[in-house]
């Protein structure tokens, strides 16, 4: 026999695998049960879905259990504000450390009867979000459902429904809201949810003409590469948005409809979207910048979604996975919108009702429990040659430190990104910094993945050894391909996204400690290791006044995980030097004035400090990570 929390996360999985019904934490579920006090007498409780909990991926310790005789005589109160129902529940809890239950416990918990879930399914709200909503609503369930008029989610709302409540009822819709269902068991309750919704779909189906999608535009290819950093440089204002691109034909399609601005100038399809949505997107027209300024000035923030026809629809957020909440919310929105429109005309919540939705406390005070954010937070750092040793750790500590990081290498690194958690967090591209064309695609995918791109760590480079009397040209050559073409072709495409964005930016050159102390038999390297370091001074010099900084970092003789020291470099540094192969490490770390071994680990503290703010005014500069060169210190 399942338990009755299995039966509650058995029926949230059911509805989590549904987007139509809910997206992204939304929707809640309840069922009334008993359980032993602390004293062990048998208690009635209610097990309620946490709040901000996610359907399709909820435990069992996110359902806390709340007292019910705690709650019943809240029904004979007139009022409760928000503060008042989030203290007096945090004392219902049967677990005082639980967590802090739905900020819809009370509208189930005042109904009658064992099981209750909702959720704001895009079906129903198509159906509600029309002009004449409630003849919408009745002409497709007839008298079946009990309507509830549209109102702030709260004490009054629980207590409307509980007195609207009928047994006999299939159901009740909360206009421009939501569905409730209820059974006796959560089986039941999601079978009714499913009846009611399928038959809205249907009835949407039947009486909403298709999309009327306009003339099918022949798709553009209006330099999405130029309009992104400008968009997102705009949105960054007060602090850096990650954004989501998406143009897919059926965002194409609805955005190509005749009356598309009008559309979605109307407002969100409920009140559980707007803290992610915003009420309005912006529908672009001219350039970014200003319209975001325009945008800006009419609502006192900036856009969350912007869209713009014949191209397609960005989402911003904090970071990708705040960008994917809202594209996935706007995606539906779109649905909804369609079908309320061929229904008679989407309509949805007025100002007065909007605006208090958007600043609705309860919903904003999840927003004050995130944790402080990372350096790195909403930033994009793409890193050259990361597949492995520097590259690599720097990858990883950055993203460590809050950065969505464009790992790039010739050899693939996708087991870089592997080790990288958290949604659309990091992305793995193979790139040749010698070939323009590889460089400027690697470019444009960090662009469409992300709007954009802050932080460049140029370190992608190859080595050659040989006196020059026996160098073959073909090996200088190479070594100037990607130690001088190569950070030229990063840095260029870098800067010209950076300029786009007006943001400034922060361009990291992996320059060697051979800059300062070059190396006999190492010519094709220093010689071309010395054009890079010319190369960073000219960044720092013409990006300047766009507070795009440059700077090198001088790291030697790192061992761990280089493709640099290659078992060839080795046995032939080794013999230079007069000793044997193994003995190299040791004779490096003996060479230096800390008695120290530089490892690929320590270089990552170097280029944080070169990436972030804590250099805001430095640029131009060197910094070693060498243990101590005398011969190679900067002058
Ligand atoms: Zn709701």
């Amino acid at each position: 026999m399942t338990t009755v929390v299995e039966q509650l996360i058995e029926q949230s999985r059911r509805v989590g695998a549904n987007d139509s019904l809910v997206l992204w934490g939304g929707g809640n579920n309840s069922l009334k049960t008993t359980a032993p006090d602390l004293l062990g007498r048998s208690i009635e409780v209610m097990l309620i879905k946490s709040s901000g909990s996610d359907m399709k991926s909820i435990v069992a310790k996110q359902f806390p259990a709340v007292r019910l005789d705690y709650i019943a005589p809240l029904r004979q109160r007139d009022d409760m504000t928000d503060d008042e129902m989030v203290d007096y529940l945090a004392r219902c809890l049967l677990d005082p450390g639980g967590p802090r239950p739905s900020i819809e416990t009370l509208l189930h918990a005042f109904l009658p009867v064992p099981s209750v879930l909702h959720t704001h399914a895009d079906a129903i709200l198509a159906l509600t979000n029309t002009r004449g909503r409630e003849a919408t609503v009745r002409k497709c369930f007839g008298d079946s459902l009990i309507t509830i008029p549209y109102r702030q989610p709260g004490f009054r709302l629980s207590r409307e429904v509980a007195e609207a409540f009928d047994a006999k009822a299939e159901g009740i819709v909360l206009m421009n809201h939501g569905l409730i269902t209820w059974g006796d068991t959560p089986q039941q309750a999601f079978e009714r949810h499913m009846a009611l919704t399928s038959r809205a779909e249907k009835f949407i189906d039947r009486h909403g003409a298709p999309a009327s999608a306009g003339e099918s535009q022949a798709r553009l290819k209006p330099g999405l590469h130029s309009i992104a950093p400008a968009l997102r440089g705009a949105l960054s204002k007060d602090r850096k948005v990650i954004l989501e691109f998406d143009d897919s034909p059926e965002v194409l399609e609805f955005l190509s409809r005749p009356d598309a601005e009008r559309v979605t100038q109307i407002g969100a399809a409920t009140p559980d979207h707007i803290l992610h949505t915003k009420r309005f997107p912006l529908f672009l027209k001219g350039d970014a910048a200003p319209a975001v300024e325009e945008y800006l000035a009419k609502h006192g923030h900036t856009p969350r979604i912007i869209l713009k026809p014949g191209v397609g629809m960005w989402t911003a957020g904090k970071d990708a996975r705040a960008a994917r909440i809202v594209h996935d919310i706007y995606r539906h929105t779109m649905q909804i919108i369609t079908a309320a429109e061929a229904l008679g005309g989407y309509e949805t919540l007025n100002d007065k009702d909007a605006y208090e939705a958007e600043h609705w406390e309860l919903e904003t005070f999840k927003l004050t429990l995130l944790p402080k954010e990372k350096e790195l937070a909403g930033q994009v750092a793409l890193i050259t040659g990361a597949a492995s040793g520097i590259g690599r750790a720097i990858a990883l500590k950055f993203a460590a430190e809050g950065a969505h990081v464009v790992v790039t290498d010739l050899a693939d690194p996708s087991e870089v990104t592997a080790h990288i958690e958290g949604l659309r967090r990091a992305i793995s591209i193979k790139m040749d910094v010698s070939s323009e064309e590889s460089v400027e695609r690697a470019f444009e995918t960090c662009v469409r993945e992300y709007g954009g791109v802050d932080v460049v760590v140029s370190n992608a480079g190859v080595s050659s050894f040989g006196t020059l009397d026996v160098l073959p040209l073909a090996d200088w050559e190479k070594a100037f391909a990607v130690n001088t073409r190569g950070h030229f072709l990063v840095a260029r495409a870098a800067i010209r996204i950076m300029k786009e964005q007006g943001r400034g930016g922060s361009i990291v050159f992996n320059a060697s400690k051979n800059v300062t102390a070059p190396g006999k038999e190492f010519g094709a390297y220093s010689v071309s290791k010395a054009a890079e370091a010319q190369l960073c001074r000219i960044v720092a010099l013409e990006g300047g006044e766009f507070g795009i900084r440059a700077n090198m970092l001088n790291p030697d003789a790192i061992f761990d995980g280089s493709r640099f020291w290659s078992d060839e470099m080795r046995a032939m540094r080794a013999q230079a030097y007069g000793i044997e192969a193994d003995r190299l490490p040791d004779y490096y770390r003996n060479r230096t004035l800390l008695k120290t071994t530089v490892t690929a680990d320590d270089v990552p503290e170097a280029a944080l400090f070169l990436a972030s703010s804590r250099s805001a005014k430095t640029t131009g500069a060197m910094l070693p990570v060498d243990g101590g060169v005398r011969e190679a210190f900067p002058r």
